[in-house]
């Protein structure tokens, strides 16, 4: 079995694994940090390790035990993973309620049962609630793993129950040399990493999907957009057939950059290099009341995708884009 081993990993592993050893392991850890820093795969690899029968010193699995085995086949009746449901994209108090059975049982196979949740932001508040029960009486020889692109999004009785394991910063040299490793030469991966917030799976993945280029395409788009060359229908029907996340995260971004333009009349501030005369531009064409209106809206459709609902997005869209070309009346 292979592991995803990540080097910016590497002092956390140790961490966890001095406390394995040491027997100091809580009942429940909080992995938490932007996406696309391996959490799950760090989840993985630690049940991999607690699960395993016969693990060496260094935390690597043996691979050929029964628990290796059917780890390996994703049926090991000790762990439980939690995802949201595909309906309501939330995790319910159902799901918690057959976790809390599932801790009942005793291990079949080891010392531990693992339950990991994740995105455990995903728990609606009847669900985090009944976890809460779970966690202030925990049972023993149970390891719950909770994985969190946004902790501040859990109740803080949750959080404060969890032993936190912080991904959000490693070196920034380590990440580059590992993209380094993973891509071709000609990739700017500065920028993916700005892109990214820094997370390099997630910088990774955006040269997988083209991300690049795509977002590329957005900004020839808004550019002809505020130069009135497009219509602003036909732009957010081009918006439509991206990830609405990564295309709000997008507009937000450069639209920071112009509030940052515009109040300091300094190209240093913005944070997108590459597209820094276009922005000069615009940030002395834009007023800044105009600005902070087109980030309020862009901010409020985000919460809006980010809540799951999509009802409102087409609206919103519309209003963002022709907030963009408001200037030109
Ligand atoms: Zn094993």
């Amino acid at each position: 079995m292979v592991n995803k081993i990540f080097p910016w990993h590497d002092t956390l592993w140790s961490r966890t694994l001095q406390m394995t050893t040491q027997d100091r392991l809580p009942h429940a850890l909080l992995l938490c940090g932007p996406q696309g820093m391996g959490k799950s795969a760090f989840a993985q690899r630690l049940t991999d390790y607690l699960l395993c029968q016969s693990p060496d010193e260094q935390g690597n699995i043996c691979g050929q035990c029964k628990s290796c085995l059917l780890l390996k086949a994703n049926n090991h009746p000790d762990l439980k993973t939690i995802i949201p449901t595909n309906t309501s994209k939330t995790i319910t108090v159902d799901q918690i309620r057959a976790l809390i059975q599932f801790c009942n049982l005793t291990a079949n196979y080891n010392r531990y049962q693992i339950v990991i949740i994740t995105p455990a932001e995903s728990m609606n508040r009847n669900a985090a609630n009944s976890l809460l029960k779970l966690l202030e009486e925990p049972p023993s020889n149970t390891l719950i793993l909770l994985i969190s692109h946004r902790p501040m999004a859990l109740m803080a009785t949750i959080r404060s129950r969890c032993q936190r394991l912080d991904f959000s910063r490693p070196e920034l040299t380590t990440l580059k040399n590992w993209l380094h490793t993973q891509l071709s030469p000609d990739v700017p991966i500065d920028l993916l990493l700005n892109l990214s917030n820094q997370a390099p799976l997630a910088a990774l993945s955006l040269v997988e999907t083209e991300g690049l280029k795509k977002r590329q395409t957005l900004f020839n788009d808004l550019s002809q957009l505020v130069n009135g060359k497009i219509d602003p229908i036909r732009v957010v029907e081009n918006w439509q057939a991206l990830e609405a996340t990564q295309l709000l995260s997008w507009l937000i971004s450069w639209t920071m950059d112009l509030i940052r333009f515009a109040s300091t009349q300094q190209t240093v501030y913005i944070l997108n290099q590459e597209q820094v005369e276009h922005l000069q531009r615009w940030g002395k064409q834009l007023s800044l009341s105009h600005l902070y209106q087109l980030l309020d809206l862009q901010q409020e459709a985000l919460r809006f995708v980010m809540n799951s609902s999509t009802i409102r997005l087409q609206g919103l869209l519309e209003l963002i884009a022709l907030t963009w070309i408001a200037h030109r009346r």
